[in-house]
């Protein structure tokens, strides 16, 4: 397969990181994934912005515009013959010699490449259970960052429980999942945590609440606590990986009637609607 390293493309024996990038050393770097459905890039103008945005928010400038930048991953998934997968592409503020503060002069590092997934179809259709993890990250959960500790900690604990994902919790308020956002549905309203620093404002996120407003269902963009959650008729969460997935069990116990909900099926399948619309044109 080919990758891309700062615009270049080579191949992946090529790639020579240094050991001093600030991004391996510090996790001074910013990431996005984007799903490639029939080889073509998913929401890739929302992705490509929250990267940009991603990366002004901790102060380093991408040396492409959005449009180079978007060939790039768009001409990435070709030459890989990319049909059903995934681009990472991640930036990290370079290579410089180990102290905190910025380097004075380093130039970013950005790295992308492509890999094949298919969509989680029978989990989709079935279901998966979650566990509650208090939610230990810093204050700045709205930045896409490479440091990801409080995430891979959090999942793992839920790994171990035999949990699919973790529902994080700051104190009693449900925030997100540790790679997803959360959703529960109760007497027909939708809620889920606003978009603040508490949390990644998901690309899924986005189309499940314009899905929602052409399908005439209530989201309140308001936070719920773990009591409310566990009283939940529906509850699901959303990525760009998992798309939307019922959550029937959380701390073994059943929500609503421990399978995937009416509602959840519904936005599932006007998602894959929305999905061959978007891949068409
Ligand atoms: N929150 C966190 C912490 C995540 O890592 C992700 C997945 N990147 C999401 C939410 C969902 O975002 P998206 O729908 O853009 O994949």
């Amino acid at each position: 397969d080919w990758i891309l390293h700062n615009g270049e493309f080579i191949r992946e024996n090529e790639l020579n990181v240094s050991k001093e990038d600030r991004g391996y050393q510090f996790g001074d770097g910013i990431y996005e994934v984007i799903r490639v459905y029939e080889g073509n890039l998913f929401t890739a103008a929302e992705h490509i912005d929250r990267f940009y945005e991603s990366a002004e928010k901790i102060k380093i400038v991408i040396p492409f515009t959005k449009d180079v930048f978007h060939k790039q991953m768009y001409d990435l998934v070709e030459m890989n013959e990319i049909d059903n997968g995934q681009v990472y592409v991640q930036v990290t503020r370079g290579d410089a010699i180990r102290q905190h503060h910025f380097p004075q002069a380093t130039s970013p590092v950005i790295v992308a490449y492509t890999k094949k997934v298919e969509r989680p179809v029978e989990m989709m259709e079935a279901g998966v259970k979650a566990k509650f993890i208090e939610d230990i990250r810093w204050l700045r959960c709205d930045i896409k960052s490479l440091n990801l500790l409080g995430n891979v900690l959090a999942k793992q604990e839920a790994h171990e429980d035999g949990s699919y994902e973790a529902i994080l919790h700051r104190g009693e308020v449900v925030t997100e999942g540790s790679s997803s956002n959360m959703y529960g549905l109760k007497n027909g309203v939708i809620y889920t945590h606003p978009a603040s620093n508490l949390i990644l404002n998901g690309i899924t996120r986005r189309v499940i609440l314009n899905l929602c407003k052409e399908l005439g269902i209530t989201v309140q963009e308001t936070a719920f606590t773990k009591t409310e959650a566990l009283e939940m008729d529906e509850f699901f969460m959303s990525s760009t990986t998992a798309e939307i997935m019922p959550i029937i069990q959380i701390d073994g116990q059943d929500i609503g009637d421990g399978v995937p909900g009416e509602l959840t099926q519904k936005l599932q399948q006007a998602f894959e609607a929305n999905l061959k619309l978007t891949v068409k044109s």
